[in-house]
């Protein structure tokens, strides 16, 4: 009954709505009711006036036609300028493509890369992806759909949830600039994944929580079908109001899986701590592009350097997740920088380039310069501190593999009037403005890039080398005052080094074990030295070999935190 009063009650102001449009023009001299009255029909605006002592419609007047004014585009003056080098002049865009040499693509089939072509399971070039959200409850992590107090807020876990969606899909509208979308959906409750079984991911970062997630799918959800979405969000509680869950996200990549057609899922686990958007795109840009980490796992106490070229901390969400912004390198790899937009050079001796800063404009965004095959220098307009534009120059090394550095950036923009030299180029910004930067280039073989020697492939081997270190498990808990213990399980290993440092100033050293040789499984690594209510980073190094050689893998964990004063 409700809904057949609603449906009278929409007919009806359709129909009072409509009205006004099909009202035929009133016949000039017909009778109105009201001087002064107006209406308007048929482009015409007729008036009631007296005629006499009796009211009626004039002639009506034509309705001036206001026509929607043309959108200027602004011209930036810089784009138009005559040193510019035409594109006649330049390397064909495909040169600077660079081919992927990234060694773990060659050598393990991981799927992270940094060049060209794109891998097939990657959305790079489309416009939208469709996202789902599947929550998780375990017996002692349920997904909360009751408020707790967290900090200054009282909220859920779905609450949060819903929360940070629209947050999420307006971040990739503005951070493409609107050449890409993503529509999130949440799985309706009845339809939870509700896990009769305590969690038990590892809490150490680097210790992937995808097998777990696909071993629960195995045994709970086998006829789960991951066939309409373009990636899927395992999102689990946040537990207990002083947690965040278990405050690392991370993004499979085409993990394989039999409840697909496609024999594979891309998605992102985040058991709690979803709430910021920034994360997402990180975590996003894994799972829907295959970009790569652009921190340094290996060396990480070079990353704040403050000097010199560095990895993107400051440039790019792939390097610091807490940044809203790309690399245009990396919106090429996703396909939100077109090649006319793009530059390319190999050889030319001197050029001139008008270089805009990212947005909806169609002007050139990207200056690239192919050193060797996998190897390209790049230079960008970003955000100088006075308003004006300057240029960004970094270097693309897909010789370097995902997390070990393989963009570079230079800290500091080169501003109008400066020079820098950098791998046999010299970059002089000629002009700048508050759109863009008018930058000359000359190849003065300085310092010239010189590629490595490169290795002879392993040719015969019909089985993908797998790495020698195996690592399952690990955990690094609190154990005595000012104390901890770590424990890992870990095939492969015949020395190991472990270090503490500061959660942000990676200087501040708390305690080193130096390179110790080692081969015992489980691990067990006492930890002392260490000081109350801070938050610290443990980075555990394996070896495959003794004195720290052989092959390396490195775990960093900010698993230990807030211990209790003595
Ligand atoms: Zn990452």
């Amino acid at each position: 009954m409700q809904r057949k009063s609603n449906l009278a009650l929409a007919i009806v102001l359709l129909l009072s709505l409509s009205s006004p449009v099909h009202a035929a023009a009133p016949k000039a001299g017909s009778k109105c009711t009201k001087a002064g009255a107006t209406t308007t029909a048929v482009g015409k605006k007729y008036t009631c006036i007296k005629s006499g002592k009796n009211l009626v419609w004039d002639k009506g007047v034509a309705i001036p036609v206001v026509t929607k004014a043309p959108e200027i585009e602004v011209k930036n003056l810089l784009s138009t300028d005559s040193r510019i080098t035409s594109t006649s002049e330049l390397t064909n865009i495909d040169t600077c493509k660079t081919t992927d040499n990234t060694p773990m693509q060659i050598f393990t089939g991981s799927i992270f890369t940094n060049g060209f072509p794109r891998p097939a399971q990657a959305l790079t070039g489309k416009k939208l992806a469709k996202i789902l959200v599947i929550p998780i409850s375990f017996k002692n992590l349920p997904f909360m759909v009751e408020k707790t107090q967290r900090g200054q807020t009282f909220t859920s876990d779905i609450e949060a949830m819903n929360q940070v969606i629209p947050l999420v899909e307006d971040l990739f509208k503005t951070i493409s600039v609107g050449r890409f979308a993503v529509k999130i959906d949440v799985l309706p409750q009845p339809d939870w994944w509700v896990i009769n079984e305590d969690q038990s991911f590892s809490e150490v970062w680097g210790v992937s929580k995808t097998p777990k997630i696909a071993e629960i799918i195995g045994k709970y959800k086998p006829d789960f079908k991951f066939d309409d979405y373009d990636a899927y969000v395992f999102a689990g509680g946040n537990g207990p109001a002083n947690m965040r869950g278990l405050g690392a996200a991370e993004a499979a990549l085409a993990y394989p899986i039999a409840n697909s057609k496609k024999g594979y899922f891309n998605g992102m686990i985040a058991i709690g701590g979803f709430t910021d958007p920034a994360l997402w795109v990180h975590e996003l840009g894994h799972a829907l592009f295959m970009l790569e980490d652009l921190y340094n796992f290996d060396k990480p106490n070079e990353l704040p350097s403050g000097k010199g070229a560095t990895v993107p901390f400051l440039w790019d969400v792939m390097a610091d997740s807490t940044k809203r912004q790309f690399l245009e390198w990396n919106r090429l790899l996703m396909g939100w920088l077109q090649d006319s937009e793009m530059r390319c050079l190999t050889n030319q001796k001197t050029s001139v380039h008008f270089l805009a800063e990212y947005g909806a404009t169609t002007y050139p965004k990207l200056l690239t310069i192919n050193l060797a095959p996998g190897v390209t220098l790049a230079a960008e307009a970003r955000n100088a501190t006075n308003s004006e534009k300057g240029v960004l120059l970094y270097t693309i090394d897909t010789h370097i593999g995902h997390g070990s550095g393989p963009i570079i950036t230079q800290n500091t923009l080169l501003t109008k009037g400066k020079s820098q030299s950098w791998l046999g180029w010299e970059f002089t910004v000629l002009d700048t403005n508050t759109g863009g930067v008018l930058v000359s280039v000359t190849k003065t073989d300085i310092d010239k890039y010189v590629p490595p020697v490169v290795k002879p492939a392993v040719q015969n081997n019909p089985v993908t080398p797998k790495s020698t270190l195996v690592i399952t498990r690990g955990d690094i808990v609190p154990n005595g005052s000012l104390a901890a213990r770590a424990t890992w399980n870990v095939t492969g290993h015949e020395s190991y080094r472990l270090y503490v440092t500061d959660v942000v100033d990676f200087q501040k050293v708390y305690f080193e074990t130096g390179v110790v040789n080692d081969s015992s499984s489980p691990l067990v690594i006492d930890i002392k030295g260490l000081v109350c209510n801070k938050e610290f980073r443990t980075v555990t190094e394996f070896y495959s070999k003794k004195n720290g050689e052989g092959e390396r893998q490195v775990i960093e964990s900010l698993q230990l935190r807030n211990l209790t004063c003595p």
